[in-house]
């Protein structure tokens, strides 16, 4: 029989992903904190708990997909939480991005009951989620990785194991500091072209025969170019991750002047109310103060 999960989070991403876990065989009991989400699982067939502790309870593999650092304490730690219930020899598996710091203190927890604790941050998006095809980078001990991989291999395609409590995070944090910086810097460029009269459709021809040339501009350019903001990846959580990434450079002594810039854009977009449409929106917020849009 295939190991049994409890799944904490039904948001953009862990609709999808917890899908792909009922329908791969496992017994899947989720909990999602607004009990309207859980419909689509129900149906599908996975039971409903009344809470993270009784998500937990039977589980061998429990995972969580939460919004940020807060809200992960709270299905950990917090009343009726998976540390009430977590049965020794289960490994915890939380795919929320959230500080490298907070995520060791859950971990110590954990051991506490005897259970695991793997930081497995994922990127890919909606779309990724969607097929089983998230990359996954994963701290922790390399045996609660090995046992945890077979999970993993539904939800995702590419599982690189990073060392140490933390550090997958630490790499989650890394790259999306890159990949705000190169969606706003993008938006720029353009928000410049477009200024001067250059259609975005030519700008574009141009980028993808050049050395600019990106798989997440050329996948972000036409909802840019439509101005369609549905939500992939929100802009109020690439701001916390941002925030996250220099709150960690902070503390070890590393400048990061690009990405302190770049936080500030997407901090004004967000103060804008933009927080809940893609990171994408950012273009908005340029364009508004350049007068101009980029769109076809
Ligand atoms: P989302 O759609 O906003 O979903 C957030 C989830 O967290 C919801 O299930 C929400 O419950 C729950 N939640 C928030 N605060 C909570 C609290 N205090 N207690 C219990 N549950 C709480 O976000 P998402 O896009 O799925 O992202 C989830 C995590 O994955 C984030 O850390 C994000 O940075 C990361 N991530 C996202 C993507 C992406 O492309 N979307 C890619 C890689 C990583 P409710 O339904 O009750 O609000």
């Amino acid at each position: 029989m295939a190991p049994s999960i409890g799944f904490i989070g039904l948001g953009i991403m862990g609709q999808p992903m917890a899908l792909n876990l009922v329908k791969a065989g496992h017994p899947v009991t989720v909990f999602n904190r607004t009990p309207a989400k859980t419909e689509t699982l129900k149906s599908a067939g996975a039971k409903v708990a009344a809470s993270s502790a009784e998500a937990a309870v039977e589980a061998d593999f429990v995972i969580s997909i939460v919004s940020d650092t807060a809200a992960v304490e709270e299905v950990i730690l917090g009343k009726g939480g998976v540390l009430e219930t977590v049965r020794s020899g289960a490994i915890v598996i939380d795919s929320s991005t959230i500080s490298p710091v907070a995520s060791r203190k859950f971990a110590c927890k954990i051991a506490g009951k005897g259970a695991s604790w793997l930081d497995a941050p994922v990127t890919g998006s909606k779309h990724m989620a969607e097929k089983g095809e998230l990359t996954y980078m994963v701290g922790g001990d390399r045996e609660a990785f090995d046992r945890a991989l077979p999970v993993l291999q539904v939800m995702g395609k590419k599982h690189i194991y990073c060392g140490s409590h933390g550090l997958g995070l630490t790499a989650k944090l890394s790259q999306n500091v890159i990949q705000s910086t190169m969606v706003e810097i993008f938006c720029e460029g353009f928000v410049l072209a477009a200024k001067a009269g250059l259609k975005p459709h030519i700008l574009m021809e141009v980028i993808q025969g050049s050395m600019a040339r990106a798989s997440l501009t050329d996948f972000k350019a036409p909802f840019i170019f439509k101005g369609d903001f549905t939500p992939y990846f929100p802009l109020k959580l690439m701001h916390k991750d941002i925030t996250l990434a220099l709150e960690s450079a902070y503390a070890q002594n590393v400048p990061m002047p690009a990405a302190a810039a770049v936080k500030e854009v997407y901090g004004a977009a967000k103060a804008q109310g933009k927080g809940e449409q893609d990171y994408a929106a950012v273009v908005t917020f340029l364009e508004e103060l350049a007068k101009v849009q980029v769109r076809e």
